[in-house]
């Protein structure tokens, strides 16, 4: 078994991730597409590694965690706040219809777009621009990910949530946040459950 073939078997073995179409679209996509050429050897290691301007591309465990939480389907429009490598919605966008991805740090815009095009990814426009204010012109979003961590979801996020949409974010300090899974109901009344703590690089 190889490396990815492993983190596959331990996440369904433990039953950790049990959404088919997340672990397809795990094997599907190609991580070495994602990372620098140094770190290749610790590709599938579970682990995040460096992408440059003090950033990191999450450990896919917690990738994986935080897609499962998103409940992902075909018909969905993706809002993800930190694109980073481009790593995260590249997963995602081989499940949904179309997704946006918003990253302020302009060098990650130019690498995410480029690695989204060297894995061959079509329906995800990633956008130079503070996430923090969301992405109003393709607003309402039926699922949204926050992958940095934020002292609190900024409000405006939970504005461009779709009614019966959900939103996942990590969500306190860097070194030690709290998973929160939000619902928006049909009424627009919020529902919102935790899922452990994690480590993120923090929301600016
Ligand atoms: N999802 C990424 C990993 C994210 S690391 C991947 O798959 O590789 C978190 C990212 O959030 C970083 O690239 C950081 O620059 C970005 N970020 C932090 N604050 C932000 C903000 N206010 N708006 C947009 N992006 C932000």
């Amino acid at each position: 078994m190889n490396a990815k073939e492993q983190l596959y078997h331990k996440w369904v073995s433990s039953n950790l991730i049990h959404d088919e179409k997340l672990l397809n679209a795990f094997m599907k996509i190609k991580r070495e597409h994602f990372i620098d050429a140094e770190y290749l050897d610790h590709c599938y290691a579970d682990k995040p590694l460096p992408i440059g301007m003090q950033q990191t591309i999450s450990q896919p465990t917690t990738v994986m965690i935080m897609l499962q939480l998103l409940e992902l389907n075909k018909e969905d429009k993706l809002l993800e706040i930190g694109t980073g490598s481009g790593y995260n919605v590249a997963i995602a966008a081989s499940i949904v219809k179309k997704a946006y991805s918003v990253e302020r740090i302009t060098q990650l815009v130019h690498l995410s777009r480029a690695n989204l095009k060297l894995a061959t990814i079509d329906n995800v426009e990633v956008i130079d621009s503070d996430g923090k204010k969301g992405y109003l012109p393709a607003s309402p979003y039926s699922k949204i990910i926050v992958t940095a961590a934020a002292e609190e979801i900024p409000a405006v996020l939970l504005d461009q949530l779709s009614a019966n949409g959900i939103l996942v974010s990590p969500v306190g300090l860097p070194g030690n946040c709290t998973m929160v899974k939000i619902y928006k109901d049909c009424y627009q009344q919020i529902h919102k459950t935790t899922h452990g703590f994690f480590s993120f690089v923090p929301l600016r």
